[in-house]
């Protein structure tokens, strides 16, 4: 049977994929440099007789790997990023391995790891059985800061795709029926006038002055947008001297709201206060879009088979010294976080301490967005996508600390890496299997979402960025 011939497959290979998931942990890089990461992943692909595409034109450190032939196509998302400054040691107090450095506080090393293992189990169950259909790994630069995926879906490398496997490290079992935020970001330079700022100041024109003002005229429009809206700026450059009026100056911005249209329209309303900043001010100004997100849409559809098979998988079991680090982990929070946290989840302190938390699939209402943004949306918008997200960490623990970093590069966390490639392995297999059924729903699901709206992909001219990054 194709499934535990999946199990048996990732059981014999657990080794092998566990260590470069902690290898990649040992080795963190950030948006767009993910050289070495996506190198190793590419190598094991290869060896296993995939098609591989490195690099992929778009991205210099984008892959892509395909197996099969034919149709239904089935993709599983890795993502291949870590976080700046997030560098921490596998232990439950705060102690970077290399102070400043990045790290895997988003558990991309396992996120990308655990969509290559489910890609590689399936491969092989493909090859045995003579299934039909094609399968892909795509491995995704920058998720953190400027949207690999995003540049992947301008080149049309998810066109053909009829659904997509994404999942996320987590402190729970769940699939998120959730949206992320539309989210953008820019910077915006104003050019001046440089003067001595004291002998001849009325000869200069301050473009630090367009920056305030620009962030003064942002600050007033809050109150005149949607309240699920946000807006975040950074000074990235503020002048040199204070005794030179600045010549140069730039602001860098995120904007985010539920909807893709909500965040043109205030995007488009930020876009008039800069240029508004640059007259008051006598300066010129033009910006740059550094990426852009979709909101992602959560597919019932696809979500409900790959509960399904959520369900079924057995929890990983820990040594006691996985426990140890679990728990110490999580007593690094104040008691009333602690407390906070069982009444979210309605759990009591030891079902939240045996890390076997499974949160029911909820239905509700499908506009609900959360906060953060990922280009994962953009799939989305192509494609049904399902996110699922499996333990990897305490519940007690978010995204982007030092715990999490500490988690994820642990065996625990890697346990659950694992279990993720086995759930979307089962999935992608009935898909192909029993079940194709569910596609054609799925992607009716995702056509009436879209209520006739067409996926625009980011701008023809718009390049990936390299420089410092903003984390979604
Ligand atoms: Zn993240
Ligand atoms: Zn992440």
């Amino acid at each position: 049977m194709g499934k535990a011939r999946i199990d048996e497959y990732i059981e014999k290979h657990r080794t092998d994929i566990e260590n470069m998931a902690l290898d990649i942990w040992t080795h963190p890089e950030g948006g767009f440099q993910e050289h070495r990461t996506a190198d190793m992943q590419a190598e094991y692909l290869k060896k296993l007789g995939a098609r591989v595409s490195f690099p992929v034109k778009c991205a210099p450190t984008a892959l892509v790997a395909e197996y099969g032939s034919g149709k239904p196509v089935i993709g599983f998302l890795g993502e291949l990023d870590a976080l700046p400054g997030q560098s921490q040691k596998v232990c439950s107090h705060k102690e970077p391995l290399e102070e400043g450095a990045y790290g895997h506080a988003c558990g991309h090393n396992l996120l990308g790891c655990g969509s290559l293992a489910g890609f590689a189990a399936l491969m092989e169950v493909m090859r045995e059985e003579n299934i039909c259909g094609t399968i892909r790994y795509y491995g995704c630069p920058a998720e953190e800061s400027f949207g690999g995926k995003t540049f992947m879906a301008r080149e049309g490398l998810f066109d053909d795709v009829d659904c997509c496997m994404n999942w996320h490290p987590s402190g729970d079992d769940a699939v998120a029926l959730t949206q992320s935020s539309a989210f953008e970001l820019m910077e915006f330079y104003f050019t001046g006038t440089e003067a001595h700022a004291a002998a001849n100041p009325h000869l200069g024109r301050s473009a630090l002055d367009a920056v305030e003002l620009m962030n003064v005229g942002a600050n007033y429009m809050r109150e005149h947008m949607i309240s699920s809206a946000r807006m975040h700026y950074i000074i990235t450059d503020g002048g040199v001297a204070v005794n030179i009026v600045p010549g140069k100056a730039s602001v860098r911005y995120a904007v985010r709201a539920p909807q893709i249209v909500q965040l043109q329209e205030i995007v488009k309303r930020l876009i008039d206060v800069a240029r508004g900043a640059s007259l008051m001010t006598g300066t010129t100004m033009r910006y740059e879009v550094k990426s852009r997100y979709h909101n992602r849409l959560p597919n019932y559809t696809l979500s409900d088979l790959v509960y399904e098979n959520l369900a079924e998988c057995p929890w990983p079991e820990y040594t006691k010294e996985e426990l140890r680090l679990f728990n110490e982990l999580s007593e690094t929070y104040p008691e009333d976080q602690i407390q906070r946290r069982y009444a979210f989840h309605g759990a009591s302190r030891e079902e939240l301490w045996n890390y076997m938390l499974r949160r029911p699939l909820k239905r509700g209402d499908k506009t609900v967005t959360v906060g953060g943004s990922t280009d994962v949306g953009d799939v989305s918008w192509i494609t049904p996508t399902v996110n699922l997200t499996v333990t990897c960490c305490p519940i007690m623990v978010d995204g982007h600390s030092w715990q999490a970093c500490a988690a994820y590069g642990s065996t625990a966390g890697a346990k659950g890496m694992t279990r993720a490639g086995q759930v979307m392995a089962w999935s992608a297999y009935d898909l192909l299997t029993t079940r194709q059924d569910v596609i054609e729903k799925a992607k009716q699901e995702l056509k009436a979402d879209r209520g006739g709206q067409v996926y625009t992909p980011v701008p023809a001219d718009m390049k990936p960025s390299f420089d410092a990054p903003a984390s979604q």
